[in-house]
């Protein structure tokens, strides 16, 4: 089953409301940027026929109004919202629409993140239907051996699907176009490796913004990659755009070490520490102590 949402949010909104957040100072606080306003869904069966299509306008609660930006690309309107559902009820026809063996599929993983923020932000708590899990922009940016991911709209190109521009971003017609790429793509072996089993609890999503975030130390173990001792960093853990570096010096086997710790969150909100570690000799330790401490990036 292939999912596809539209959200509202308030992205460069002072170009259509220049005095927006004077008016409104609290949407900056808003723990929920993302609106999801449309839900898109479309079944196939294993032979990638088509049983079903599900399409539900949400109610907005948070924002007031709704992004002209917004408007304009996903062509909803005002009064398609008005006639929408709460939320809730939308997650629950979703629910409903989802079958006991579904795989759920969507274009990047972005969309399932959304709709597990705004289940969350809305106390609905019920996601036990998402179990098995496929992200067909990883498949597909695989299939066609693209460097980087492709996006829908180029892989409906390459493909040779006819696509009509307009009907894009439309949530329900982006599920239908989405399973018009895996029709085209689709393997019945080659697709069950990108098959995940426990998507929540997957650390998926990289942390952009450490403004708010203290480093847990003892999540942050580092063990001397040569003797496994256990090392003090002489230079402890820095934030370095988008990863915690360290340097030190293993005292049982003089080894000199570099520690890079990455923070991922999982979809349930989990933070999962990654860290690494390399040896490095002592004209690179040099070198790597002096970027350290002028702040320059390190690989
Ligand atoms: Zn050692």
């Amino acid at each position: 089953m292939i999912i596809d949402l539209e959200f509202n949010n308030m992205r460069e909104i002072t170009e259509s409301y220049p005095s927006f957040y004077e008016e409104n100072p609290e949407v900056l606080e808003y723990k929920c940027p993302n609106e999801i306003i449309e839900i898109g869904a479309i079944k196939l069966s294993r032979t990638m026929k088509e049983l079903a299509r599900f399409k539900v306008y949400v109610k907005p609660s948070i924002y007031k109004v709704l992004n002209p930006k917004i408007c304009e690309m996903t062509g909803i309107k005002e009064e398609d919202l008005k006639e929408g559902v709460s939320f809730k009820e939308a997650l629950e026809g979703l629910a409903g629409f989802v079958e006991e063996d579904s795989i759920i599929c969507s274009w990047a993983k972005d969309d399932i993140a959304e709709l597990i923020r705004n289940a969350d932000y809305h106390n609905c708590s019920s996601m036990d239907w998402l179990k098995e899990y496929i992200d067909l922009q990883e498949y597909c940016t695989k299939v066609l051996a693209e460097k980087k991911s492709i996006s829908l709209k180029n892989a409906l190109n390459r493909l040779r699907v006819k696509v009509f521009e307009q009907e894009l971003h439309d949530a329900l017609n982006d599920a239908v176009y989405t399973a018009e790429v895996f029709r085209r793509i689709y393997n019945d072996r080659a697709v069950k490796s990108f098959i995940i089993k426990d998507i929540i609890n997957m650390p998926s999503i990289m942390i952009r913004d450490y403004k708010d975030f203290t480093l847990e130390e003892s999540k942050t173990e580092l063990k001397c990659p040569k003797c496994g001792y256990e090392i003090d960093l002489e230079y402890p853990l820095k934030l370095f755009k988008w990863r915690f570096i360290g340097l030190g010096n293993c005292e049982r086997c003089n080894s000199k070490i570099l520690q890079k710790v990455v923070v991922k969150q999982t979809l349930a909100g989990d933070k999962v520490y990654i860290n690494n570690n390399r040896l490095l000799n002592d004209k690179e330790y040099i070198e790597l102590v002096d970027r350290f401490n002028h702040n320059k990036l390190i690989d």
